[in-house]
């Protein structure tokens, strides 16, 4: 996502404990999502390809990402048709919430590589990469537990390998989700949930 700064520091409890209107108005059971304990607040038809994944293209990698904004306006921006981008999922910091935007059969424009696009599954965290406040327990378990999850329904290893971060996606020049991400404890918990 982009670097816009809306939000520093101080209100990160406040801003993660609320549940934006825009998610309330559009939320769904879960019972159409993904990932079962995710809730439906879907993207702007604008902001995805509309597929059939993994008949179309077969899902190689999960995508971490930090969002560089909160919670509810990551939602948002995902919400935004003029935005142009999305995300499969949003973790929120304060409780590890898990929101669904865009199907797992479908392409959200994450990565910045329509490649590695096609062939992902993107997991956007709410925060910045240079607070590392906004990395709690809760958003570490919950977002290795969807990570799991989603490893297991595609079939793909656990590891370094398969779960990879913005950076690393060729001609990418984000940085998330950055050197205040704890990578050997993400990989431990998504084998161990
Ligand atoms: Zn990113």
């Amino acid at each position: 996502m982009q670097r816009r700064r809306i939000l520093q520091g101080g209100a990160v409890a406040a801003a993660a404990a609320l549940l934006p209107a825009s998610v309330r108005a559009v939320a769904a059971p879960a019972a159409g999502t993904d990932y079962p304990s995710a809730q439906w607040a879907p993207a702007s038809t604008s902001n995805y390809s509309v597929s059939n994944r993994p008949a179309a293209y077969r899902v190689d990698f999960v995508v971490v990402h930090v969002a560089q904004q909160t919670f509810s306006e990551t939602i948002g921006i995902f919400q935004n048709p003029a935005k142009q981008v999305s995300a499969h999922y949003v973790v929120r910091s304060g409780d590890g919430f898990v929101a669904q935007c865009v199907r797992e059969k479908d392409i959200a424009w994450h990565a910045g590589n329509w490649d590695y696009n096609t062939r992902s599954i993107g997991i956007e965290h709410e925060g910045w990469v240079d607070q590392p406040a906004y990395f709690t327990d809760a958003m570490y378990e919950q977002s290795a537990r969807l990570t799991a999850d989603i490893c297991d329904r595609h079939g793909l290893p656990k590891d370094r390998a398969h779960i990879i971060g913005h950076h690393q996606v060729p001609g990418s020049d984000h940085t998330d989700p950055g050197a205040n991400w704890d990578w050997v404890r993400y990989i431990r918990l998504v084998n161990l949930l």
